[in-house]
């Protein structure tokens, strides 16, 4: 075996664990990890890592990159998007494959390939949105044999299109468990939202609050009874379940004990619900905060570092869906009106690594779990994605644990003129990145090009 590339001793960290090791590059794979791999491979380009981790690409499997949504269109797009993952170290996307109108779940794939084929930097894949049961159901079993095993439901955007009840809900985790695939939720109780929002949404109260309101109207039982219902369908069809942006205590707990009596379920947090509080929204620009689910409380944000320690929260993204400062602006004083959602793809890693690992919080090894194993697990990439070893894609990013670099939109890939983490010092960004053996960053700039990335065929998903 002939190597083209030793990246020579750093740290190598899987989900496994540590060690002091080579990894050898062959095109486009690895081909080993050992010790002195560059004596055996003369003619190999070296790229020496002391002092350095050596961890396999991250995945972020939600994102929304130029993204329709509430009359604006999210800023990064497949481009800038892409760019933003390959300098935070991530090396795989996942989006939402969103039908327009009528259009099938096939129609939607094909505009989403369209969207992506010429710009993407990095290797890329999508969920399907169901947002109509009669007509996207009967096409679940064709879309599993087509690459495409994960889809999504949303448990609220009526009036966006979106929304799935519970008769949709029930019936794709059937679906699920027929078809080895999972069902993501993005699980907030609708009906009960919207009757907290119509009591709060008057001039007044508009007036006095702001963007409180955004924060006022969710309470944590919002997302807590709709992650309990959805639970029970889960519970009683044996379907694969993955909570999305789970940003609540209640959601963790509710979690965890159904994991306990043997409930196909797995949830995801976002750096944001880890590292931000709803005191931003008392900030004068305070409406840059919203996503959906808003961010929440300290208490919150424990407990859901708890859940990633202990187990019940299983992987980290980060629902990247940048808006720019005139792009929410449209909001105009009405909390309702703002186009909801964060930059995050570029800073999940460093805001992990500072945060979580360099407080103590978790481990490297295991932030290694929660954003590259566990995720290529679940969305069924194993074996090409999440992990450092022969046979995997050459996926790989460097971090220098003393370097830190303050968080600045001006500097950064990411299309937004703000930034939810601006002026924050931050270890862990990426310094050198590799996309199935091509360096992509190189001592922190992109140097990709367009188009590089693939897309990504899966077989099934919802195994860890
Ligand atoms: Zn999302």
């Amino acid at each position: 075996m002939t190597y083209d590339q030793i990246i020579t001793n750093g740290t190598v960290v899987t989900a496994k664990g540590k060690q002091r090791a080579d990894v050898a590059l062959t095109g486009e794979k690895i081909t080993a990890i050992g010790n002195g791999l560059a004596k055996k491979a003369p003619a190999a380009r070296i790229i020496d890592a002391t002092g350095k981790f050596v961890l396999p690409g991250l995945l972020d499997v939600h994102v929304h990159l130029e993204m329709p949504f509430m009359g604006a269109i999210s800023a990064d797009d497949w481009n800038t998007g892409t760019r933003a993952a390959a300098r935070g170290g991530v090396t795989t996307v996942i989006d939402f494959a969103i039908p327009q109108g009528t259009q099938t779940l096939e129609q939607a794939h094909q505009t989403w390939l369209a969207k992506a084929k010429d710009k993407a930097c990095i290797d890329y894949a999508w969920h399907s949105v169901i947002t109509n049961w009669d007509r996207h159901g009967p096409e679940m079993a064709a879309m599993v044999a087509l690459g495409c095993p994960t889809f999504k439901e949303f448990m609220i955007y009526k009036a966006e299109g979106l929304e799935s009840d519970d008769r949709a809900l029930f019936n794709a985790l059937e679906a699920c468990h027929k078809l080895n695939a999972m069902l993501l939720v993005h699980a907030e109780s609708a009906r009960v939202l919207d009757e907290l929002v119509a009591r709060h949404h008057t001039p007044a109260l508009m007036a006095k609050y702001g963007a409180r309101l955004h924060a006022m109207t969710r309470p944590n039982f919002i997302e807590a009874e709709a992650i309990a219902r959805v639970i029970k369908w889960s519970e009683v069809t044996g379907g694969q379940l993955y909570i999305v942006h789970m940003s609540t205590r209640d959601g963790a707990k509710l979690v965890r004990d159904a994991q306990q009596r043997g409930v196909p379920v797995v949830a995801e947090t976002c750096v944001q619900y880890l590292v931000l509080d709803d005191s931003k929204f008392a900030r004068p620009d305070g409406h840059l905060f919203a996503c959906c689910p808003q961010i929440k409380k300290k208490k919150d944000q424990e407990r859901l570092w708890k859940g990633l320690d202990r187990g019940e929260v299983s992987v980290v993204s980060t629902d990247t869906c940048t808006f720019n400062r005139t792009q929410k602006g449209l909001w105009n004083g009405d909390w309702t009106k703002i186009p909801m959602g964060l930059p995050g793809v570029e800073t999940m890693l460093p805001l992990l690594y500072t945060h979580g690992v360099l407080q103590g919080r978790i481990s490297l090894r295991q932030l290694v779990e929660k954003c590259a194993a566990n995720p290529a697990k679940l969305m069924g990439l194993w074996g090409r994605k999440g992990n450092l070893a022969p046979g995997f894609d050459a996926d790989i990013v460097i971090i220098d644990p003393k370097k830190k670099i303050a968080v600045d939109h001006a500097t950064m890939e990411t299309n937004a003129d703000w930034n939810p983490y601006q002026g924050w010092k931050l270890a862990g960004f990426a310094e050198n990145t590799f996309s199935r053996g091509r360096q992509i960053v190189d001592d922190y700039k992109f140097i990709g090009q367009n188009g590089w990335g693939q897309w990504l065929p899966r077989k099934q998903a919802g195994k860890l």
